[in-house]
């Protein structure tokens, strides 16, 4: 498979390009496809096999067209540390440099004025970790009603953390109709049971 083959948009392949990435991992090749048919994927693979561009470039062909408004994220990206969230924002950045797509980090140890001007002007695509985002809805500073894809990375180092509750209530807030990318090294009765109550009929992509 090639990525042209996977019928993404013309400017992401153009970045794709640009950094020299040929052909998908064998986890996008199959992730791609299901989460570009809408489908809720989850995904069990571990850091190094392409996972990021799993969710990310499916997500972004997603809202290549349309915008967002005020307070009104339209893809959420929850994963578990500040580092991992801000090495998902490079990646988007460098796959979206030809889109024009508003992305925000919001994560703790940040002052918040920056990341609140980016929200009033309206983000596509917020990273974020599950502290600093329930903070900031419960403060009325996001509105849920317009997320597309809700993706949750790492989401067994969510549970190390203590922070499958976090995880639960952002399922709970978000529309019912969103797509889920859920992301996974390992598969403890803890994670499979989230998936099962809160993804609709997954695709399993295991790597
Ligand atoms: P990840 O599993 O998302 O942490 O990615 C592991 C590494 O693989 C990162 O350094 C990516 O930049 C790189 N990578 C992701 N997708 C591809 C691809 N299709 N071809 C070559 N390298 C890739």
């Amino acid at each position: 498979t090639t990525f042209t083959e996977l019928g993404l948009d013309r400017r992401i392949l153009k970045a794709l390009g640009d950094i020299g990435y040929e052909t998908p991992t064998p986890i996008q090749a199959e992730a791609i496809p299901a989460a570009m048919q809408n489908r809720d994927v989850l995904g069990i693979a571990q850091t190094g096999t392409g996972k990021t561009g799993a969710f990310t470039l499916p997500t972004m062909n997603k809202l290549a067209t349309g915008r967002a408004r005020a307070r009104m994220p339209r893809c959420l990206i929850v994963c578990p540390t500040r580092e991992l969230a801000a090495q998902v924002a490079e990646d988007v950045e460098a796959y979206g440099k030809y889109l024009k797509l508003e992305m925000a980090l919001l994560i703790g140890g940040v002052s918040f004025g920056e990341q609140d001007k980016k929200l009033t002007k309206g983000v596509d695509i917020l990273i974020a970790t599950p502290g600093r985002l329930l903070d900031q809805f419960e403060r009325g500073k996001i509105l849920m009603t317009g997320v597309q894809t809700l993706v949750v990375d790492e989401a067994d180092r969510m549970l190390d953390m203590g922070f499958i509750p976090d995880i639960e209530r952002i399922f709970e807030i978000t529309p019912f109709t969103r797509q889920v990318l859920f992301f996974s090294a390992t598969m403890p009765p803890e994670i499979k049971r989230l998936v099962d109550q809160f993804l609709h009929q997954p695709v399993t992509v295991q790597i």
